[in-house]
């Protein structure tokens, strides 16, 4: 008898979760909304994200986003095509809102790297994927944008496996660029598949037969010709393992914006990403396919809907089943959590979520209970690690203009950090909070939304700091000494851990060298 036949075993085995990872401008928001328009997830492509001053949309409600044409939030999209239910994690383009990116990179399985065909690698992209990199997450490679002038395919290839230190394997070859651009060319079954028709195709003999080279104009047929020969010859079986262990990209060439190339890119995620794998607590792996539910928020967003203010914790179900209304336990507290209304959203709309399975990401509606790091389980005492907090790279003391609302200001930063839409330290020495962000824009953000939510007008003040990194020591007392010998640099964060501010490189090393028992971190894993 097969022993995967429970229902979370089949759920588990339907399901991809994913993210998409690109630089800006390389066509990831054209791409999710084709991807979704397979799926039926939404009627109009255009819906995703309407861009400068376009129709608002669900992801479209804050002000800052629609104001700069930038999508701040992440959020995710359920959609079912085939078999599969698939979960798209959605990722803030701008860089500023990196540490969102990151975080939601822990709760997917796989991710398709979308790479502009006249571009390239780019600054962003290669960022990116190193941090998929870390956790060995398996990518798929799209090389979008065909229907323009487009590097050589050998070329593109080439940066990936050298600048990404990832091995390439095309599943599919242009048939020419740009306004030649005919279609592709799947190099191990030989079917054709043109621009435009892309549900139809025919097979052919392979690179000699006229019927392919026919599709070009005729002073590129011999270039081509001899390229998808020399493709042929170099192309190995696709290695299954090596892409699932991250060591190798599946690569396809198409146009978003011209849907085509998008259904065999579809269709390899549900043939080759990997089904929802087992995800790493403290203690022990937790497996999917395990009856008793699981889960981490690795994402909270406020006010997405301004008629209702609520706050949803995006959670990635690890194990078992969650049902609406079943009773959870917050491993932080320990305290009981009825799931009251779990929600799916997909891109047009949300709903009440019955049951979810590992690998869906569920909306839960808070008041403030739930933190970016929570662990929520069916009883066990179990906490995930791995979503990360980095160190900030610009700190600001705040200015409220109405001392009188000091108070007020307090209880609003605490939120904002557990929403992690910025840091929060607390000098040591009683002086007022620092704010510590990676990205510029998360000020803009932070600063609106204490205006627009609380009332509270604020303003930013320099700090002499340029460096911050957690602490701690292995050796009794060490901390401690180290925190009375330098009580103007230390705060502590929300979990009043403590942190080293340094006013440059210098002084951190020069710290670092005269304490070697203290350790310095740049990333913290929530608790
Ligand atoms: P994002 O910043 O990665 O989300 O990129 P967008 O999807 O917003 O695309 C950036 C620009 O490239 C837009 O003007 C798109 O219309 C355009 N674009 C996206 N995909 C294609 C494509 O396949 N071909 C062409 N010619 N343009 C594309």
């Amino acid at each position: 008898m097969n022993v995967q036949t429970s229902p979370e075993a089949q759920a588990v085995e339907r399901r991809r979760t994913f993210a998409i990872i690109s630089h800006p401008d390389a066509g990831k928001t054209t791409l999710t909304e084709k991807l979704l328009l397979f799926g039926g997830a939404i009627q109009l492509a255009g819906a995703v994200k309407a861009k400068r001053g376009g129709a608002a949309t669900r992801s479209d409600w804050m002000g800052i986003e629609k104001e700069r044409g930038i999508s701040v939030v992440t959020s995710v999209m359920t959609f079912e095509y085939g078999d599969h239910v698939f979960n798209l994690l959605d990722t803030p383009g701008h860089e500023d809102f990196s540490e969102d990116t990151y975080r939601t990179l822990t709760a997917v399985d796989a991710a398709v790297m979308v790479i502009d065909a006249a571009k390239g690698i780019e600054a962003r992209t290669r960022k990116l994927f190193e941090v998929c990199r870390l956790r060995d997450i398996p990518i798929v490679t799209f090389v979008n944008k065909l229907d323009r002038e487009a590097r050589d395919p050998f070329d593109l290839l080439d940066e990936v496996e050298k600048t990404l230190a990832l091995d390439t394997s095309p599943v599919t070859w242009p048939i020419g660029s740009g306004r030649s651009f005919a279609g592709t060319y799947d190099l191990r079954n030989r079917r054709v598949r043109l621009v435009d028709k892309d549900d139809a195709g025919f097979t052919v003999t392979g690179a000699d037969d006229p019927r392919l080279l026919g599709l070009l104009p005729e002073h590129e047929r011999d270039a081509f010709h001899e390229e998808l020969s020399l493709a042929e010859a170099a192309l190995e079986p696709f290695d299954l393992d090596a892409f699932r262990q991250g060591h190798l990209t599946p690569v396809f060439f198409g146009s978003a914006l011209r849907n085509f190339g998008v259904r065999d890119l579809i269709d390899a995620m549900a043939a080759f990403a990997p089904p929802p794998r087992g995800q790493q607590a403290a203690t022990r792996l937790v497996e999917p396919t395990e009856k008793r539910m699981t889960g981490f928020v690795f994402k909270i967003q406020a006010n997405m809907d301004p008629n209702h203010r609520d706050r949803i914790a995006f959670m990635r179900v690890c194990s078992g089943r969650l049902t609406r209304g079943m009773k959870a336990r917050l491993a932080r507290t320990g305290k009981p959590m009825t799931l009251s209304a779990p929600q799916f959203f997909f891109a047009q709309d949300r709903s009440i979520a019955e049951e979810a399975f590992a690998g869906d990401v569920v909306g839960i509606p808070n008041h403030g209970t739930l933190r970016i790091g929570d662990t929520l389980t069916e009883g066990e005492d179990l906490v995930f690690r791995g979503v990360p907090s980095f160190a900030p790279e610009i700190m600001r003391r705040i200015k409220l203009t109405d001392p009188m609302k000091a108070k007020k200001l307090k209880e609003a930063l605490q939120q904002m950090a557990e929403e992690g839409v910025v840091q929060v330290f607390q000098p040591v020495d009683g002086s007022g909070a620092i704010v510590g962000v990676v990205g510029a824009l998360q000020l803009d953000v932070l600063k609106e939304r204490l205006q627009a939510e609380y009332g509270l007008p604020i303003d930013f003040e320099p700090t002499r700091f340029s460096i911050c990194r957690w602490i701690s020591s292995d050796r009794a007392g060490e901390l401690d000494k180290f925190v009375n010998a330098h009580t103007s640099s230390i705060a502590l964060d929300l979990d009043r851990e403590p942190v080293f501010m340094a006013t440059t490189a210098f002084s951190l090393s020069y710290e670092q060298e005269r304490w070697p028992d203290i350790r310095v971190s740049d990333v913290k894993d929530y608790q």
